[in-house]
């Protein structure tokens, strides 16, 4: 019987908590396999700028195929890669491929890559940058880097050397998933991000709750100021373009202009459904 680290007491494990560790285990050990295969596939999410509806860059956003489970999504996989210590060796991969296709793109747009707090801590990190666009020729100015703010809670002074040693090289920083998590204003006063991404949950509720608008024309607001452009993500309606684009913010992505995609989303299109949203009646016009 087994026992606990801390006192005598025995331990008592469910079964179904037997099974949770065992299919944990498996799929750590799947990810080795499928990280010496490179089975692993990135689709890109188109990113348009407000109002003109051109193209801000394509976020590559990785794809598990397992060959038992079919398509582990990352929110899933990450994580468990980040505890088990296999982030980095999958991160590098990720990081390659997206320099490599883009590079190979028609269009010259920027791609931006996810970026995990423990490939950002890696002091390999800006050797393995300056490798992947050298061996990709893809020019640094169309690399962007999305982290979130917990990239810069643990270490934060290497952390923020790094990613001053990045934005020298000419690479783009993004704040991804703000708003959400760790968040504190701290983070803007520590780093001059490039773009500021808010998270989609408070793009889900503008539509219904005004002190969601409040914070998304706060946050905007504060974005502009700091030279700071917003993207709002998740963006999934035109009355929702039409609430973002009214309150300040540079940018979208999200399903109305595209989902994530093998195919890059056609920048006529993207064009098109953005000049297609709502007029909205701001308050100044409004007749009561
Ligand atoms: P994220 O970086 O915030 O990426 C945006 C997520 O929102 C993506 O989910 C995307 O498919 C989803 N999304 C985009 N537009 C919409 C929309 O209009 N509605 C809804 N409901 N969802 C939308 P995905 O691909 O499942 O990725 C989830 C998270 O996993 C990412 O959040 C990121 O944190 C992480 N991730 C994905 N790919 C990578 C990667 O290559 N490296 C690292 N380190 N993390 C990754
Ligand atoms: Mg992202
Ligand atoms: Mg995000
Ligand atoms: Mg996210």
């Amino acid at each position: 019987r087994a026992k606990s680290a801390h006192s005598n007491e025995p331990c008592f494990y469910d079964s179904q908590m037997d099974d949770a560790v065992r299919e944990r285990r498996e799929l750590i050990a799947d990810l080795r396999t499928a990280i010496d295969a490179s089975a692993f596939e990135l689709h890109y999410q188109v990113q348009a700028t407000i109002p003109s509806g051109e193209i801000a860059g394509y976020e590559a956003l990785v794809r598990w195929h397992h060959p038992v489970r079919g398509m582990v999504p990352p929110s899933e996989f990450i994580p468990l890669a980040e505890k088990s210590g296999d982030i980095v060796p999958l991160s590098i991969w990720i990081l390659r491929q997206a320099c490599f296709e883009a590079a190979l793109w028609p269009n010259r747009h920027k791609v931006a890559v996810n970026l995990s707090p423990i490939h950002l801590a890696d002091p390999r990190l800006i050797e393995t940058v300056s490798s992947a666009l050298a061996d990709s020729g893809l020019p640094p100015e169309r690399l962007s880097l999305e982290l979130t703010e917990s990239a810069i809670i643990h270490d934060r002074r290497f952390a923020l050397e790094q990613l001053a040693r990045l934005k020298a090289m000419g690479i783009a920083i993004a704040l991804d998933d703000f708003g959400v998590g760790y968040s504190s204003l701290d983070v803007l006063r520590a780093f001059p991000f490039d773009r500021i991404k808010l998270d989609a949950s408070f793009v889900a509720e503008i539509e219904t709750s005004e002190q969601a608008v409040s914070i998304l024309r706060s946050v905007a607001a504060l974005g502009t100021t700091l030279n700071m452009p917003v993207l709002a993500e998740g963006v999934e309606q035109p009355a929702q373009l039409s609430i973002v684009a009214r309150e300040g913010c540079g940018a979208i992505q999200g399903y109305l202009i595209g989902k994530p995609s093998r195919t890059l989303a056609d920048a006529e299109q993207v064009r098109r459904i953005m000049a297609l949203k709502p007029q909205i009646v701001s308050d100044a016009d409004a007749d009561v």
